[in-house]
């Protein structure tokens, strides 16, 4: 790692080992075969504050860091968990404190700290605008006192084990180039009392709870809006920024966790009459992954830090995206590795590589995709012509 936690870091580390000594690989796996939410350790999660780490403190919530949030779930992917179930709650938390109104947040925030409320769903992605988001065509129009969404959602996760949802909607149709974005504006739902969402899952490659939404004329009340009616872009950096460090941090998680098991199974594993990690074949391709993860920590943290300083978001974001997009090919790349260390046995579900590596394959594609982390790249940092 190259951040040195500090000690209040320390301590929350060594709460998530014991929490995840617990909450072993084999609870995990074993909820695959149900195909199962893991409640009971989201439900320990939250009842040791975890919920409300970056929930500010004068709502009843630890007032932590992204750091912080980025230290947490790497640990807990590091020891063979997976918290995609669970860690909307972290980039929704700066949205909801930064921009909700001063209601909303007294209204949901103490409630979210203390576990008593849920806000880990994220409605963006819809069938005919995935990677193009300005292509949204949710509709919120201005009804009595609140306003009626109208459309149609895909791969909206966790709905079904969330209270609150976030989701983005236009209030003004799609303008042309740089004016694509305006119109979008954020709302914050209120899944128990919502009448006219229906939801159907989307059984995936891993253990995850994803749905696709129809949002059928559903009334969200007009004090609900996140920020300003069709400015909803900016705030919508303060999710998407985040999310990618964060996710980042998961695929670092994963990274140790292949590259360690990896280790210790090729200085164990014995043929031809010694350590199989005595080869250089085996040894390469694993110093390889390590330099990548060390490269994509750097960058975690370079991106961790800008955030955290309030750089202006596209810079944020250039360097949030390329954290993500080095992480998550590194994450791959590893269990690629852990699964010609470990020969069959990597095959076996008892060794939880393959279920690892269905789950970090995820981080390609999702919260955006690496090609498109790519043409960002292409576009804002070397200047090229937008391609998309
Ligand atoms: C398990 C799971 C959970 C998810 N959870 C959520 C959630 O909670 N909330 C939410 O809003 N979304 C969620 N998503 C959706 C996810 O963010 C999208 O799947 C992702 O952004 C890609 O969109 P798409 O699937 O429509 O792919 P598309 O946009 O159709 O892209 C398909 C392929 O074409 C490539 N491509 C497209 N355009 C270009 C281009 N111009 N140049 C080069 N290549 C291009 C892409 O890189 C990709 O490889 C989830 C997805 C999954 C699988």
């Amino acid at each position: 790692m190259a951040l040195a936690p500090n000690e209040t870091q320390r301590i929350m580390l060594s709460a998530v080992a014991r929490l995840m000594d617990r909450f072993p690989p084999d609870y995990w796996k074993g909820l695959e075969d149900s195909e199962a939410y893991p409640e009971a350790f989201v439900a320990e999660f939250e009842a040791q504050g975890f919920g409300g780490l970056l929930i500010p403190t004068e709502y009843g919530g630890a007032g932590g860091s992204l750091s912080d949030a980025a230290l947490l779930l790497e640990e807990i992917h590091a020891r063979g968990g997976n918290a995609q179930p669970f860690h909307g709650q972290f980039y929704l938390s700066f949205l909801v404190s930064r921009f909700a109104s001063e209601a909303i947040r007294r209204k949901v925030l103490p409630g979210l700290a203390q576990g008593k409320l849920r806000m880990q769903s994220f409605a963006l992605t819809e069938p005919d605008a995935g990677s193009d988001l300005a292509r949204i065509a949710t509709v919120a129009e201005r009804a009595g006192h609140g306003y009626r969404i109208r459309g149609h959602k895909v791969f909206i996760s966790r709905v079904e084990q969330s209270d609150l949802m976030v989701l983005v909607a236009r209030t003004a149709p799609r303008g042309e180039g740089p004016k694509r974005t305006e119109g979008l504006s954020l709302f914050l739902v209120d899944l128990r009392e919502a009448k006219g969402i229906e939801r159907t899952r989307i059984r995936t490659m891993f253990n995850s709870q994803t749905y696709e939404l129809f949002l059928n004329d559903v009334e969200v009340p007009a004090e609900h809006l996140i920020g300003e009616e069709g400015h909803g872009f900016e705030p919508l950096l303060h999710v998407l920024n985040p999310e990618r460090i964060l996710i980042a941090s998961e695929c670092i998680g994963d990274s140790r966790w292949f590259i360690d098991r990896s280790v210790e199974y090729a200085k164990g594993r014995v043929v031809f009459g010694r350590a199989i990690g005595s080869n250089q074949g085996i040894q390469f391709p694993l110093a390889d992954a390590h330099a990548r993860l060390v490269a994509a920590d750097l960058v975690r943290w370079h991106a961790t830090a800008l955030y955290e300083a309030d750089a202006d978001p596209k810079e944020v974001g250039e360097h949030a995206n390329i954290a993500k997009y080095l992480a998550s090919e590194c994450s791959w790349r590893a269990a690629n590795v852990a699964m010609d260390v470990h020969g069959g046995y990597g095959m076996a579900r008892d060794m939880h590589i393959e279920r690892k590596m269905r789950e970090t394959r995820l981080y390609q594609v999702a919260p955006v995709s690496n090609n498109l982390v790519l043409a960002h790249i292409a576009h804002h940092a070397l200047g090229l012509p937008r391609s998309y």
